[in-house]
């Protein structure tokens, strides 16, 4: 691809699949057996902190169990033999990309192994569980979350994101459903900067109709490929 010198990467749970770690809309919109509302907002946290804690103490240990596919590994590929900008950021809060080998992931909705202190704000790596009410490693008070984003929160880092984005040559959404927002948007928003869009997913999203470009399939085969013609292998 000629006159490409930055582009920006959205992932979402559709390139952790293949590794074994279910995406939301598979299970009909229940995570892992759970109403949504249950274990990923802040109210559910408030009304049930044992099962919201249990819960993610599951998911990070489920971890151990799963490894990267070959489409984290060509996003490695693509940060480590792109001449130009790379932004990845990722929807997920698993650790397959950096297990692939991106060494610069932006992890818009938290990370599993990440533990974020309701009493002094600090977000500290976090490898261990939290049900058993551990203190925080900074200020020693009881009050450890999971450091998760949750429906109702501010993703993190938006503005280095959107700017990202408007200055983009490409933006290219990767296993997203295209129904959680403001991931969601992010096409819309590239778009109408005049950045060439595509989309690589199992089946047309919900925005397909947003891109200018959209492949389906699964993601370990469609962005190795993409990141061959992208490298021009
Ligand atoms: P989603 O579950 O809403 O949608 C997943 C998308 O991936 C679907 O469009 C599906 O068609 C597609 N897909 C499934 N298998 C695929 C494959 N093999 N190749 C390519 N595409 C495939 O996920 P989302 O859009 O990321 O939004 C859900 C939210 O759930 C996110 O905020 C995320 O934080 C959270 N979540 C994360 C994980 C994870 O960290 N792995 C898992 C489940 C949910």
């Amino acid at each position: 691809m000629a006159d490409i010198e930055r582009i920006v990467i959205l992932t979402g749970a559709g390139i952790s699949a293949e590794s074994g770690i279910d995406t939301f809309r598979s299970a009909g919109g229940l995570w892992e057996q759970h109403k949504v509302e249950d274990v990923a907002t802040p109210e559910g946290f408030a009304r049930d902190p044992d099962l919201v804690l249990g819960f993610y103490d599951m998911r990070r240990e489920a971890l151990s169990k799963v490894e990267p596919n070959d489409a984290h590994r060509a996003l490695a590929r693509l940060e480590r033999e792109f001449a130009g900008e790379v932004l990845l950021v990722t929807q997920n809060v698993d650790d397959l990309h950096e297990r692939g080998g991106s060494r610069d992931v932006l992890h818009m909705h938290g990370e599993l192994k990440s533990a974020l202190c309701s009493s002094c704000e600090v977000r500290s790596p976090w490898d261990a569980p939290m049900a058993d009410r551990p203190p925080c490693p900074v200020c020693q008070a009881t009050a450890l979350r999971p450091d998760v984003v949750w429906f109702g929160e501010m993703p993190y880092q938006m503005d280095r994101i959107y700017s990202a984005l408007l200055s983009a040559d490409v933006f290219v959404s990767i296993g997203t459903s295209g129904a959680v927002y403001p991931a969601a948007g992010f096409v819309q928003e590239a778009k109408s900067a005049g950045v060439q869009t595509v989309e690589l997913n199992l089946e047309p999203s919900e925005g397909t109709h947003h891109f200018a470009e959209a492949r389906h399939g699964p993601a370990s085969v469609l962005v190795p490929a993409w990141v061959d013609e992208v490298l021009g292998v």
